[in-house]
C-alpha cells in the first residue's frame, strides 16, 4: 500500500459508483467509510495503489489527510507527531515553497538533481497532488512515483461491468491545500545535517 496523494483530479472518486469518495475544499481525498459498498472500483482507478479493501467492514480505506483535524486548525497527527520535521503541512503555496527549497538544497548537496513530485501538473489523469514528495527524479520509479501514473481503461471497464454500474463524478472543487512528505535517502539528508549541524 502506498500513501495516498490526494489527486487534484481524483480518479478514484470520479469512478466510485457510490459517491463515497470526497475532495474536501482543502484538497483532502477522502473515503467516506458509511457510504462505501466495497465495490473495490477505486483500487482499480489508482495508479499508485492506495486504497485498501477491509472485508470485515467491507468498506476501502485509506489517508484522509485527518482532514477533521485540519478543519479544526491542527496538523494531520503524523505532521504533529515527526520529530525529524521530515513531514510538514500548511497552505499549499507555503509548502511548496519550502519543499523547493530543500530541493534544491540536496540538489546541491547531493549532485543529482531532486524534485517536488506533484507540485506541477503531473499529467490530465491526476493533476497536482495535495500530498507531495521530494524525490532525487533518477529514483522516482524506485519510490513507486511513475512520470505518467494512468491505469487502463480496460481494467475500470471491467470492474464498472462486474459490479454492473457505471462511473460518476463526486468531486468538490476547493482551494488546493496541504502537504509535503519527504522521501529522499534518509542516510544522505543524515550526513547532510550532521555537516550543518543543525536542522533539516
Ligand atoms: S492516490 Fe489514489 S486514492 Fe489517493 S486521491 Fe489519488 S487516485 Fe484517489
Ligand atoms: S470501494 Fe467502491 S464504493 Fe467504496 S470508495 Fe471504493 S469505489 Fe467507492
Ligand atoms: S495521520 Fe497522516 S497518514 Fe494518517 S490519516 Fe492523518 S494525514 Fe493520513
Amino acid at each position: 500500500m502506498h500513501h495516498c496523494m490526494h489527486c487534484e483530479n481524483t480518479p478514484c472518486a470520479n469512478n466510485c459508483p457510490a459517491n463515497a469518495i470526497e475532495r474536501r475544499k482543502g484538497g483532502q481525498v477522502v473515503i467516506h467509510q458509511d457510504l462505501c459498498v466495497g465495490c473495490r472500483t477505486c483500487q482499480e482507478a489508482c495508479p499508485f495503489d492506495v486504497p485498501v479493501y477491509d472485508q470485515t467492514t467491507n468498506a476501502s480505506y485509506k489517508c484522509i489527510m485527518c482532514y477533521d483535524r485540519v478543519e479544526s486548525g491542527l496538523r494531520p497527527a503524523c505532521v504533529s507527531s515527526c520529530i525529524g520535521d521530515a513531514l510538514i503541512s500548511g497552505p499549499r503555496a507555503e509548502v511548496v515553497a519550502e519543499a523547493r527549497k530543500r530541493a534544491k538544497r540536496y540538489s546541491e548537496q547531493f549532485g543529482k538533481e531532486y524534485i517536488v513530485y506533484g507540485a506541477d501538473k503531473i499529467n490530465d489523469y491526476v493533476g497536482r497532488t495535495g500530498w507531495m514528495t521530494i524525490v532525487a527524479a533518477e529514483e522516482m520509479e524506485k519510490y513507486g512515483l511513475p512520470k505518467n501514473p494512468v491505469v487502463s481503461s480496460m481494467a475500470l471497464r471491467q470492474t464498472c461491468k462486474t459490479i454492473g454500474v457505471g462511473a460518476s463524478a463526486a468531486v468538490a472543487l476547493g482551494a488546493g491545500a496541504h502537504f509535503l512528505y519527504w522521501l529522499a535517502n534518509r542516510k544522505e539528508v543524515l550526513a547532510a545535517r550532521e555537516k550543518e549541524g543543525g536542522h533539516e
